[in-house]
């Protein structure tokens, strides 16, 4: 199974996505994680992206997608993935189209989990991660209503978005994601 959790910043997708990889025991590719690993250690792209992330901005699309094309080309990948964070606008959306037609990868379902503005930002800053300030959090979800939240339209028209409620406590998401995806069965 090929999973995107799309949603903003502080909806939970990093936790669904943990729980979704296990359960189907997949890899769990999260764009934000692999991109603050590379800042800790302070790689050539760590260093590139740092100042974007802690400005609440997108890290320009050509360094994400020679990323996921790598990442998603990995024989871990081949049989299925949990992606949270990728996706992040209208041209990554299409590279990944391209992507996934290149490595023969059938089309994924988009999880888009909803959640009201309030509790987001109440999640952020109760995870209190290096880029959830209050500053960055408003940016951040700026750049989640102009540029990542017209993919919404773009899987529907596609018709593999699985709308969730994200407002839910953590256990009724999951539950919800389990029947909506049939994994109910599921070891
Ligand atoms: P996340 O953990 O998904 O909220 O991502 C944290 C930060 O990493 C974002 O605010 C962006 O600066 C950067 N980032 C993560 N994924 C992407 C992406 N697909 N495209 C551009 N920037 C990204």
């Amino acid at each position: 199974m090929r999973l995107i959790l799309l949603g903003p910043p502080g909806a939970g997708k990093g936790t669904q996505a943990t729980f979704l990889a296990e359960k189907l025991r997949i890899p769990h590719i999260s764009t934000g994680e692999i991109l603050r690993q590379a800042i800790a250690q302070k790689t050539s792209f760590g260093i590139l992206a740092q100042s974007h992330l802690e400005a609440g901005e997108l890290v320009p699309d050509s360094l994400i997608l020679a990323l996921m094309r790598e990442r998603l080309a990995k024989q871990d990948a081949l049989g299925g993935w949990v992606v949270d964070g990728f996706p992040r606008n209208l041209s990554q959306a299409q590279a990944l189209d391209h992507i996934l037609q290149i490595l023969g990868q059938s089309y994924p379902l988009v999880v888009n989990l909803n959640v009201d503005t309030e509790s987001l930002i109440r999640r952020m800053l109760q995870r209190g991660r290096q880029d959830d300030n209050e500053n960055t959090i408003r940016r951040r979800l700026e750049v989640y209503q102009e540029k990542t939240s017209p993919l919404i339209n773009f899987y529907k028209k596609r018709r593999c978005l699985i709308n969730i409620n994200g407002n839910l406590p953590v256990m009724e998401v999951t539950r919800s994601l389990e029947k909506e995806l049939s994994l109910e069965s599921q070891i």
